[in-house]
């Protein structure tokens, strides 16, 4: 401004002289002038000279206000001649360039601001600034600025050109737009980020989504438009319960963001996996101020896990729970029970007679028949219920949440048991055939505190109970139960050792004829105990045919009875006597019975004639064939057979007829109430005639007092057996019993006339 000020001082001085000029030289007129003239002048020269000062003055304070304005603009300001030399710069502008005051002023711009702009006007060479007009302003041109070091930013230029008279010049404004190039670089990568292979959601705080990409819209079906403003509630599956989401919040709201396998459903209805991730976006504030959601469609990764879980979880033949998932559901079914304090039942179901199914029909008929069983499960139990299969032919149902209440849990658990029965019990078509089908069921109650292994354990034994009491049967374990079961593997392990240490005995009972003669004995099996005392057969037989340990026991009391066979014929008075034995079912089936009890003769010496042998109707009609084949062997060889407890059974006169047998036994039951009890009377006559006709023999056990033993001789049984005439007793006893009755006999007949 200097420059300007000088301008139009000289200006200003020259202005008096144009005026004065009309006048005649004043060297020439001094003289003649007059003094008021003179003094005139002097007096307009003073008022001319202060009149400058004081506009000097204003130039002074216009120029300051005019630096205050420029240094107070936040951008850098050059105002540049018509070289394009600086003539001032702001505060600012040595700030951005790196110059200190006054060091810029004289310098070339083009130091400052390397690119020209494109040139407009060809002829003389394109100056940075020359581009405009006079008295134009242009803004906002992105170019390049050069610091005093040699280092470029970005700038912004706006250039305002003033022509005044001769004088030219330009402000120009730069502004280094660094950080918003960066930004601006930022979002650019952002948006391109955004639209990546993922699916992005940015939702607000309270959860509205405020924007989606494009593979949002591919993944979901849900387009932009259709997004926006909803809550990715929209993509709900159903699947995950409320817990779930609320954890999910937990971690975002503790760590900051959260990542996982989540179902989701798009908008044609089709649920689908996705690993999601939300992020939450924190302001300066530390508030949130978004949440950002990316996610991959996943379903494929996941419908392979899902074959695998299948494989491992599910039972290949039914596609029912294996064991390994139903612990898990077990596992959660007590937790549930455990918060809402509901009783739940777990029932164990095994087919009675899958195996013999099994074995007769083939393998493909029993697989088929697990698979109709299955179903009629499924349709029997809620939808929640689990139904699993353990393996062959046990299934579990797993009943949650049936009652706060024990007693009515346990009705419930019964009605549901009973009805699975009975859905079992009704005939299966299965290739065909017509086949027939029944369930144990074993239910356990479970509440608080159980432990998934103990509520297995539980459903176990109780459904072992049913078994024994019957099959095609319900039990509830109780805990009287558990201790039962563990009574009972105790025992075993002491009958083990029982066969060992020789703690069996055989007891002895006479078989009487009908003129009181003793003509034999059954043998009966005892268990000595060491502590327990003497333990009677049917304490301690069915577990031995159970655990298999009859087998060593049956051959034992084969051995034993034809040792004292072998020892009675040594007498006349005991020679002719016949002991009966009984046969286990079990140790029947032995494909080599025959040769053991054949072996067991030889061994012993004992003559075969007096050995007879006690079948069960149930054993005999297992393996009809297979029973006749063995008994002939054994016929052969003088062994005979009589039918044990005879008339309880599905007695058939067919088979009856077919069988090599010797003698037909009246079971006790209908003895007992003999011969007042006119029914059993009758069954005893239609035994004692179907003997005859079929030339068997007829023996009566169970006689207890004389008026059985008259019926029974009335009717034409001459054999009996019972506590009318004596308990099994140990040998000892019974040889004395022999010789006692052998001189009643003497005596009897030497009374007789
Ligand atoms: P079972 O073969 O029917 O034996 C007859 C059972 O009736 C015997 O019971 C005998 O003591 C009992 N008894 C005999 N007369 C009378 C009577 O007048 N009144 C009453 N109330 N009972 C009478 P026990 O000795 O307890 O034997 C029970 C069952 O154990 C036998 O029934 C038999 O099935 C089985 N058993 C006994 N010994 C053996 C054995 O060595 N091997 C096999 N496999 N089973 C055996
Ligand atoms: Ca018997
Ligand atoms: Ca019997």
């Amino acid at each position: 401004m200097n420059d300007r000020a000088t301008k139009k001082s000289r200006a200003m001085t020259r202005s008096p002289q144009t005026a004065r000029s009309p006048r005649a030289d004043p060297a020439t007129d001094e003289a003649a002038r007059p003094a008021a003239e003179i003094l005139d002048e002097l007096h307009q020269l003073r008022t001319e000279n202060a009149q400058l000062r004081k506009d000097a003055a204003t130039l002074r304070q216009s120029d300051a206000w005019a630096t205050l304005i420029l240094d107070t603009v936040p951008e850098a300001m050059l105002v540049v001649d018509a070289q394009d030399r600086v003539v001032r710069a702001n505060a600012c502008a040595n700030e951005v360039f790196g110059f200190r005051p006054g060091e810029m002023t004289g310098l070339g711009v083009e130091a400052f601001l390397p690119d020209r702009p494109p040139a407009e006007h060809s002829g003389h060479p394109a100056r940075p600034l020359d581009t405009l007009p006079s008295c134009a302003v242009r803004q906002g041109s992105e170019s390049q600025g050069r610091r005093r070091d040699g280092s470029p930013f970005p700038a912004e230029i706006g250039i305002g050109s003033m022509r005044m008279e001769d004088l030219e010049f330009r402000v120009v404004s730069v502004a280094d737009i660094t950080e918003r190039k960066r930004d601006e670089d930022e979002l650019r990568i952002a948006a391109i980020a955004f639209e990546s292979q993922s699916g992005m959601m940015v939702t607000d705080p309270q959860g509205l989504i405020l924007r989606v990409n494009q593979a949002f819209t591919r993944l979901t079906g849900y387009s932009a438009a259709e997004a926006v403003g909803k809550t990715p509630n929209l993509l709900s599956s159903g699947r995950h319960p409320p817990e779930f989401y609320q954890q999910m919040w937990a971690t975002i709201t503790d760590k900051g963001y959260w990542q996982g396998q989540i179902w989701n459903r798009r908008k044609s209805g089709r649920v689908y996996a996705e690993w999601l991730t939300i992020t939450a976006v924190t302001a300066a504030d530390g508030q949130i101020s978004h949440y950002v959601s990316t996610f991959s469609d996943i379903t494929l990764n996941s419908e392979a896990d899902a074959q695998i879980h299948r494989l491992a979880h599910y039972d290949a033949l039914t596609q029912l729970p294996n064991r390994r998932l139903l612990q898990d559901r077990l596992a959660q079914a007590l937790a549930t029970t455990t918060r809402h304090e509901l009783f739940g039942a777990i029932l164990f179901l095994d087919l009675d007679n899958f195996k013999t199914l099994n074995d007769t029909r083939g393998h493909d008929t029993g697989d088929q028949l697990l698979v109709e069983v299955t179903q009629r499960l499924l349709l029997g139990v809620r939808e929640s219920d689990t139904v699993a299969r353990l393996g062959g032919d046990e299934f579990v149902v797993l009943l949650e949440e049936l009652s706060k209440d024990a007693d009515e849990a346990a009705a419930l658990a019964k009605q549901i048991g009973e009805k699975l029965g009975a859905s079992i019990s009704q005939p299966f078509q299965v290739n065909g055939h017509d086949l027939h089908c029944t369930a144990s069921i074993g239910i356990g109650l479970f509440h608080l505190r159980e432990t998934v292994e103990d509520l297995l354990k539980h459903g176990d034994i109780a459904m072992y109970h049913a078994k024994t009491a019957g099959r095609n049967t319900l039990r509830f374990f109780d805990p009287t139960m558990q201790a039962r079961l563990d009574e009972r593997s105790a025992l075993e392990t002491e009958l083990r050792k029982a066969v060992q240490q020789h703690q069996l005995q055989l007891y002895y009972q006479p078989q009487i004829d009908d003129t009181g003669r003793v003509i034999g004995a059954e043998t009966l099996l005892r268990w000595l105990h060491p502590q327990r005392g003497l333990i009677a057969p049917g304490d301690f037989i069915p577990l031995a045919e159970e655990s298999g340990l009859i087998l060593p026991i049956g051959l034992w009391v084969l051995e034993a009875a034809c040792a004292q066979l072998k020892a009675w014929s040594a007498q006349d008075s005991t020679r002719e006597l016949v002991l009966a034995v009984n046969v286990s079912a079990r140790q029947f089936k032995q494909a080599d019975f025959a040769d053991q009890v054949t072996a067991v003769l030889d061994a012993s010496g004992a003559n075969p004639a007096r050995l007879k042998i006690e079948l069960t109707e149930s054993l005999v009609l297992d393996n009809v064939e297979d029973t006749i084949e063995k008994m002939c062997v054994l016929k052969t060889l003088g062994v005979s057979f009589s039918m044990d407890d005879f008339g309880t059974g599905h007695s058939s006169l067919a088979y009856l007829t077919q069988l090599p047998l010797d003698q037909l036994k009246i079971d006790r039951s209908f003895v007992l109430n003999l011969p007042d009890n006119i029914n059993d009377g009758i069954i005893v006559k239609t035994i004692i005639t179907m003997g005859r006709s079929l030339a068997l023999d007829v023996i009566a056990e169970g006689v207890e007092t004389e008026g059985q033993r008259e019926f029974l001789q009335l009717h034409g049984c001459h054999a009996y057996q019972g506590y009318l005439y004596g308990k099994p007793m140990p040998l000892a006893r019974f040889e004395e019993f022999l010789t006692a009755s052998a001189v009643r006999q003497k005596v009897g007949a030497g009374g007789a006339p």
